[in-house]
């Protein structure tokens, strides 16, 4: 049973022959993409206060030195991304903020909220109003929050990272996987195009590895809602003090996550944080997010590398580099549970407007 499943009441029927499959994929049965997308984004850090103290984390902040930007820096990141022509406005969070970050609490008290998913709604109506499509990364979310914000952006995300208990997430608020995967279901039940993915190297098994895939694609399965999955190897920095995952085992659950998924889920292999030359012949075919704006907040000891490089890239694998949205394009169209179209009408309205980002959103559509 996963951890956390029956808490969240999270019901998943993995077969175990089809895990026993997974774990015998090798890179061997898999090929290349025939081409290769991205996204311009540019990284929002709407907060670093986080209720967990994962230890690979570098992104979070204890209380006391957590930040919270200002609707004027929102405002500030978002116009200089939207000026320097990228389409979506990437909100990175912790998870949500406890009791101990008293400071953030009334810092959004002061700014008329009573929670950070209420100031998220703000912050997405800022980024949309200056030519961006929101998608944001709240952690895990109750069905009641990410319905608050889901009609503001364009799609959302959440790491899975792994369905097994590990050190890693130690500590007296050590995060659920049966938290995470319900949050995933709530993505699928409202509707939202979702990326999640795995983090590599934190401690779990292979078994674990090819259960966290399996699970992402029985959800996925239920609700036809994940448009990427992200295969992420563990990265050093100044908080983690285990090993990073290396190249063979990064080509190995890459290969494992293009045979679990169906062809209609991407498999992004961040450039900035992997060796993404080494295993681009394992069925990736995404590379993220760039932003020619912002560091990558998340890991900032690893610059984003630049357009260029993303081009370098693809040239060297002889296949085409294209632009997306961080919406994918079969979510433009159709609906998902209960019949509710996959883009908001909010969302919709800002695609067809005939405004420069409107125009932006729709070149990228046509390239
Ligand atoms: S990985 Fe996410 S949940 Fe864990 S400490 Fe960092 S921000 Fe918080």
């Amino acid at each position: 049973m996963i951890p956390g499943a029956a808490e969240y009441d999270v019901d998943l029927a993995i077969d175990p022959e089809d895990t026993e499959r997974l774990l015998a994929v090798t890179p061997d049965d898999v090929g290349p993409a025939p081409e290769l997308t991205f996204a311009r984004n540019v990284f929002v850090p709407l907060t670093t206060a986080c209720r967990y103290t994962c230890t690979y984390c570098t992104y979070y902040d204890v209380p006391g030195q957590a930040s919270l930007l200002s609707p004027e820096e929102v405002r500030d990141v978002c116009r200089r991304g939207s000026d320097a022509g990228c389409t979506e406005a990437l909100f990175t969070f912790g998870d949500d903020p406890d009791d101990r970050y008293t400071a953030v609490h009334d810092q959004l008290a002061d700014w008329g909220h009573d929670s950070i998913h209420e100031y998220l709604r703000e912050a997405c109506e800022i980024a949309l109003d200056e030519g961006l499509l929101p998608h944001s990364n709240p952690g895990d979310q109750t069905r009641e929050q990410m319905a608050h914000v889901a009609d503001l952006n364009a799609s959302m995300g959440v790491m899975l990272e792994t369905t097994a208990d590990v050190q890693a997430h130690g500590g007296p608020r050590a995060k659920s996987p049966g938290q995470r995967l319900a949050t995933i279901r709530t993505a699928g039940e409202l509707g939202v195009p979702f990326t999640t993915g795995v983090l590599v190297g934190i401690g779990e098994t292979w078994h674990d590895r090819a259960e966290s895939l399996l699970a992402i694609r029985e959800l996925h399965e239920r609700y036809d809602h994940v448009q990427e999955v992200i295969v992420q190897p563990v990265a050093t920095n100044e908080r983690w003090r285990g090993e990073t995952p290396g190249v063979e085992t990064l080509r190995r659950v890459v290969a494992m996550a293009r045979v679990a998924l169906p062809e209609a889920v991407s498999v992004q292999v961040p450039p900035n944080l992997a060796p993404v030359r080494e295993v681009l012949d394992c069925g990736v075919d995404d590379l993220g997010g760039v932003s020619p704006v912002t560091d990558d907040h998340i890991n900032p000891d690893y610059a984003w590398p630049a357009l260029r490089e993303l081009e370098a890239i693809a040239e060297d694998a002889a296949v085409p580099l294209c632009e997306r949205l961080p919406v994918y394009e079969r979510f433009l169209d159709g609906s998902g549970a209960n019949d509710r179209p996959w883009l908001s009408e909010r969302v919709r309205a800002e695609l067809d407007a005939p405004t420069a980002a409107g125009e932006r959103y729709r070149a990228v559509l046509s390239d």
